[in-house]
C-alpha cells in the first residue's frame, strides 16, 4: 500500500470498511471506482473503464459517474442486489491540508433504498432480520421508505422462519450466520437476494431508539431480531432514524398461514406465469386511490386474519361503504388527491424531503378533515371509531402553508422558497434585491438615452457580473472613456462603471444572504415537522385502512359479491361460487358458479375426477381464494358463503415452472405433502392438483391413495383433491368423510363439451386423447392413439363392459346411471382398473337390488 499515493491510500483505507460494497469515492463531480469495483461496476454499469496513475507499478483501473446522474446508477447496482457506498468529501476542500478528509455517510443496499424513484409506490420494501435467542427465531421487518416496523417470533422448527419470511417477501435479510445458512439451504434458487451477517445491538441502544414503553413486553428473541435490525440500519444509514420509532409486535398464528407455494399457486400477489400483478387477486382488489392504501392492501392479502372479531369489523366498514355509494365516491375523490404520506414522512426523516414533498404533504393533510367528516358521518360503528381519536394535523399543514410558496423549486439551495412576509429580515434582502434591479433597468434606460444607442443592454454572467453590453457596430457613437471596459466579444463589447460594481455588490450580496436565510428557514421547517413523524404516520395509517375498505367495497360492489358469514365451527359452504380472477379475465362468456359444501358430517374430502380443461383447478382454487378474501374482510364471489376461520392453506398445484434448485416435479410435490402431513390441522384446506402425477401410474396411484387416506385419517382437514386417477373413485367406499366429483361434461357425436358445472360422482375417463385432438396433434397420431387404446382395451377389458356402444350424453340427472355406464366411444377411453371399478359397482347395484 506504501508506494500509493496519499489519496488512493485513503481510498484502500476506506474500501475496507466497505468491502461487500461498491465503494463510490466522491473526487470533485464525480463519483470514481478503482481496482476491481471499478472493473465490475464498468460491466453492470456499462460504462467506460479507464486507468489512473496511482503511485503503483501499474495503472489502476478506474471508472466513475457524475454525481448528479449518481442516483440512477446506484439504484442499478441496487436493483442488482449490489450494495453501494457512498463516500463524500467532508471538508472544504479549499480548507483541507493535504488530501481532501472522506467519509463513507451511506450504504444503499437492496433492503434500505430511500430513493422513491427506484422503488414501486404500491409496494412495500421489506428488509428482515433474525436472529435466534433460546429455541426461538425472532423476525424483523422494516421498510425504511415508510418506517413501519414489524417484529414476532416462533419455534426453531421446520419451515416457520421460511413462510414468515415470504409474508414480507424482503429484498435483503439480515441475521446471525447460523439462520441465514438455514435461509440458503431451505430457499435454494429462491432465496432473497442479500444476505448479511449481523449481530444485535444491546438493549440500552435499542431503549435510546424506541423507548423502555416500546420495548415492554417483547420476548428476547423479539428484542434481538429489532436489535439486529437497527444495528445493521445504523451501519448503512448512518443517520439518526426519526420515522422508526414504533414496534409493531404480533403472533404468527394471528394470521393464515401460507407458504411460498401456496401464495403463488392462489396467484395472490402475482402471476404464475409471468410474476405480474395483473391477473392475481391483488390485482383485482386493488381499487385504492393512495400508494399507502395500494401497500396496506397487498398487507392484508399476505396476512389473513384469524380472529372473527377482527374479520367481523373489517366486513362491517366495508359492508357500510359496499351499501353507499355515494359515500363511497365521496371518498374515493378525498382520497385520490392524496400523495404517499408514509414516504413523505420517511423523506422528512432522511433530511431528503424538498420544497414540493412539504407541499405534497400539505395537500395531503388538507384532505384529512373531510375524511374524518365523511367516517363520522357514515353510520359506521368501525370508520367512527377509526377516525375517533383521529388527528388531522392541520396545524403542520398550516405551517408549511405559512412558511412555503406554492410553486417552489426542486433545490432547496438557491431560494425561491419561502413566501414574502414569513421573515422580515428576507423581506428586506428581497428588497433590496428588487430595488436593484430597478436602478439596472432605470440605468439602462437613462444610458440609451444619454448615448442615443438603442441596443444598449444590462447583462449578467457568473465571471463578470453584471454588464452594459454594446454591439460593435454601435461602438462608435459611444463616448470614449464613458465606460470601463471589462470583455471582448466577437460581435460586443461589455463594460462597466463603478456605480454598476457597488450596486452589483449589493445585489449579490442580499441574493447570496436571501438564498442561506431561504434554506435556514426551510430547514427549520422540515426540522419543526420532523418532530411531529409519529402524528404523521398515524394520520397516513387511517387512510390507508380506509382506502383499503373502500377499495374492497368497491369491487365488492361492483362485481356483486356478497358478504360471507365467517364462523369459528368446521363446516364450509359456499353457494354459486365463482374464481373471482377467471370471472373478471373472461371476455364475455359467463362463468359457470359451483357450490362447494365440505363439512364434518358429510364429505371433508373431495376427490374430484375429470378430463384436463374440465376446470378443475378452477374451482379449486376458487374456494380457497374465497376462503382468503373473507378471512382479509372482504365480500367474496358467490351467492352466499359461509366460512370457518382457515388456519392454513396448502396447495399443490402443478405448474410448468416446477423444476426449482433441480429437483424433480415428482420430488417437490412429495416434499409439499410431506410438509403438509406435518403441518395441517383439522383447520386446514388442502388443495392438491393431479396428486400423484410424474410418475409411474401404479405408483402414483399408490401414492395418492395413501395421501388421501392419511389426510382422512390423521389429519381431519379439509381438502380438495383432483386427479386423473378415476380409478381412485372406489376411496368413496371406504372412506367416510370423502366423496367423489367431477366436472360434467356434455359429449355429443365426436364433441366433448365442458359444462364447467361441478356434479357429484366420478368420472370414467380422462379424455386424454380428446384433449390431444383438441390441442391439435396430428390426425395421424390421433387415429393410431385410439387404435393401441382399443388393442389395450380388448386386451383387458371384459367383453360385458365393451358391449356398450355409442356416445352417451352425460347430464347431471343422469349421472347415476352413468356411474354403471361404461362410455365408450371414438374418444371415450376405458381403462382397465375402471372398468374393474364398474364391475365393482354393478356388482354392488346387484347385491343391493
Ligand atoms: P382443469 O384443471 O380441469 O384442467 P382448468 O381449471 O384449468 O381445468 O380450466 C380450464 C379453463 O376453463 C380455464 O382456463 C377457464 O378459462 C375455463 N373455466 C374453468 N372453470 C370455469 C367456469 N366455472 N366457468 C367458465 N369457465 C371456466
Amino acid at each position: 500500500m506504501s508506494g500509493y499515493t496519499p489519496m488512493i491510500q485513503q481510498y484502500l483505507s476506506i474500501k475496507e470498511e466497505a468491502k461487500d460494497a461498491f465503494l463510490f469515492f466522491r473526487l470533485g463531480d464525480f463519483y470514481e471506482m478503482f481496482f476491481n469495483d471499478a472493473i465490475e461496476a464498468s460491466r453492470e454499469l456499462e460504462i467506460t473503464l479507464t486507468g489512473r496513475e496511482g503511485g503503483g507499478s501499474a495503472k489502476i483501473p478506474m471508472c466513475g459517474v457524475p454525481y448528479h446522474s449518481a442516483e440512477n446508477y446506484i439504484a442499478r447496482l441496487v436493483e442488482k442486489g449490489y450494495k453501494v457506498a457512498i463516500c463524500e468529501q467532508v471538508e472544504d476542500p479549499a480548507a483541507a491540508k493535504g488530501v481532501v478528509r472522506r467519509e463513507i455517510v451511506r450504504i444503499v443496499t437492496p433492503g434500505t433504498v430511500m430513493e422513491t424513484k427506484s422503488l414501486e409506490s404500491k409496494h412495500n420494501n421489506f428488509i428482515a432480520a433474525v436472529d435466534l435467542a433460546g429455541g426461538m427465531i425472532g423476525l424483523a421487518a422494516c421498510d425504511l421508505t415508510t418506517g413501519e416496523l414489524y417484529v414476532t417470533s416462533f419455534p426453531q422448527q421446520g419451515e416457520a422462519m421460511m413462510d414468515e419470511l415470504n409474508v414480507y417477501s424482503p429484498s435483503e435479510v439480515v441475521g446471525s450466520e447460523s439462520l441465514l445458512k438455514a435461509l440458503r439451504e431451505a430457499a435454494a434458487g429462491g432465496a432473497p437476494a442479500v444476505l448479511t451477517e449481523r449481530s444485535s445491538v444491546s438493549r440500552e441502544r435499542l431503549a435510546e431508539q424506541f423507548g423502555e414503553a416500546e420495548l415492554a413486553g417483547l420476548s428476547q428473541a423479539r428484542l434481538q431480531a429489532v436489535g439486529v435490525m437497527i444495528g445493521y440500519l445504523e451501519d448503512t444509514q448512518k443517520r439518526s432514524l426519526g420515522h422508526v420509532r414504533s414496534i409493531a409486535s404480533y403472533e404468527p398464528n394471528q394470521y393464515m398461514i401460507l407458504d411460498h407455494y401456496t401464495r403463488r399457486n392462489l396467484e395472490l400477489t402475482e402471476t404464475v406465469r409471468d410474476r405480474s400483478k395483473r391477473g392475481s387477486l391483488l390485482w383485482l382488489l386493488d381499487r385504492t386511490g393512495t400508494s399507502m392504501g395500494a401497500r396496506l392492501l397487498r398487507r392484508w392479502i399476505d396476512k389473513p386474519l384469524l380472529s372473527s372479531a377482527a374479520i367481523g369489523k373489517r366486513l362491517d366498514a366495508v359492508e357500510t361503504l359496499y351499501r353507499n355509494l355515494i359515500l363511497r365516491e365521496d371518498i374515493r375523490g378525498q382520497l385520490s388527491p392524496i400523495y404517499d404520506l408514509e414516504r413523505l414522512v420517511g423523506r422528512v426523516a432522511y433530511g431528503n424531503a424538498n420544497g414540493r414533498d412539504l407541499n405534497a404533504l400539505k395537500a395531503s393533510l388538507l384532505r384529512i378533515p373531510a375524511l374524518m367528516e365523511l367516517c363520522r358521518d357514515s353510520g359506521s360503528a368501525v370508520l367512527q371509531e377509526l377516525v375517533r381519536d383521529a388527528d388531522d394535523c392541520g396545524d403542520i399543514a398550516d405551517m408549511i402553508d405559512t412558511v412555503l410558496v406554492d410553486e417552489p423549486p426542486i433545490s432547496i439551495r438557491e431560494g425561491g422558497l419561502i413566501k414574502g412576509g414569513y421573515d422580515d429580515y428576507l423581506d428586506q434582502l428581497r428588497e433590496a434585491s428588487t430595488n436593484g434591479k430597478k436602478w439596472l433597468a432605470e440605468l439602462e434606460r437613462q444610458e440609451r438615452e444619454a448615448t442615443g444607442i438603442k441596443s444598449i443592454k444590462i447583462g449578467f454572467n457568473k465571471v463578470f457580473g453584471y454588464y452594459l453590453e454594446v454591439s460593435k457596430a454601435n461602438l462608435s457613437m459611444l463616448p470614449e472613456g464613458r465606460y470601463e471596459r471589462k470583455q471582448t466579444l466577437a460581435n460586443a463589447e461589455r463594460f462597466v462603471t463603478p456605480e454598476l460594481k457597488e450596486k452589483e455588490r449589493l445585489i449579490l450580496e442580499a441574493e447570496d444572504k436571501m438564498v442561506d436565510l431561504e434554506y435556514a428557514r426551510f430547514i427549520e421547517l422540515r426540522d419543526h415537522i420532523a418532530l411531529h413523524l409519529h402524528r404523521l404516520q398515524r394520520a397516513a395509517a387511517m387512510i390507508a385502512e380506509l382506502d383499503v375498505y373502500q377499495s374492497l367495497a368497491t369491487v365488492s360492489a361492483e362485481r356483486r359479491y356478497t358478504r360471507p358469514k365467517v364462523t369459528e365451527g368446521f363446516d364450509l359452504s359456499i353457494k354459486e361460487g365463482r374464481h373471482p380472477v377467471v370471472e373478471a379475465m373472461m371476455d364475455g362468456t359467463p362463468f359457470i358458479a359451483n357450490d362447494t359444501a365440505l363439512s364434518s358430517e358429510e364429505q371433508r374430502i373431495l376427490l374430484i375426477t375429470g378430463p384436463n380443461m374440465a376446470g378443475k383447478s378452477t374451482y379449486m382454487r376458487q374456494t380457497a381464494l374465497i376462503c382468503v378474501m373473507a378471512q382479509i374482510g372482504c365480500f367474496v364471489p358467490a351467492r352466499s358463503a359461509e366460512i370457518p376461520l382457515i388456519d392454513r392453506i396448502f396447495t399443490r398445484i402443478g405448474a410448468a415452472d416446477d423444476l426449482i434448485g433441480g429437483q424433480s416435479t415428482f420430488m417437490v410435490e412429495m416434499k409439499d405433502i410431506q410438509i403438509m402431513t406435518e403441518k395441517a390441522t383439522p383447520s386446514s384446506l388442502v388443495i392438491i392438483d393431479e396428486l400423484g402425477r410424474g410418475t409411474s401410474t401404479g405408483e402414483g396411484m399408490a401414492i395418492a391413495q395413501a395421501v388421501i387416506e392419511y389426510a382422512h385419517h390423521h389429519i381431519g382437514c379439509k381438502a380438495l383433491v383432483s386427479t386423473h386417477f378415476h380409478e381412485l373413485a372406489h376411496l368413496e367406499e371406504s372412506l367416510p368423510s370423502l366423496g367423489n366429483a367431477r366436472m360434467a361434461v356434455e359429449e355429443s357425436g365426436e364433441d366433448v363439451t365442458f359444462l364447467r358445472r361441478l356434479v357429484p360422482g366420478a368420472a370414467s375417463t380422462s379424455y386424454g386423447i380428446y384433449c390431444a385432438r383438441l390441442a391439435g396433434l396430428p390426425d395421424s397420431i390421433i387415429q393410431r392413439a385410439y387404435s393401441l387404446l382399443e388393442g389395450a382395451m380388448h386386451e383387458s377389458v371384459s367383453s360385458e363392459s365393451l358391449a356398450r356402444v355409442g356416445v352417451p350424453a352425460l347430464s347431471m340427472e343422469s349421472r347415476q346411471e352413468e356411474q354403471l355406464r361404461s362410455t365408450q366411444g371414438p374418444f371415450a377411453l376405458h381403462e382397465s382398473a375402471s372398468s374393474a371399478y364398474k364391475n365393482d359397482q354393478y356388482q354392488k347395484a346387484e347385491n343391493a337390488a
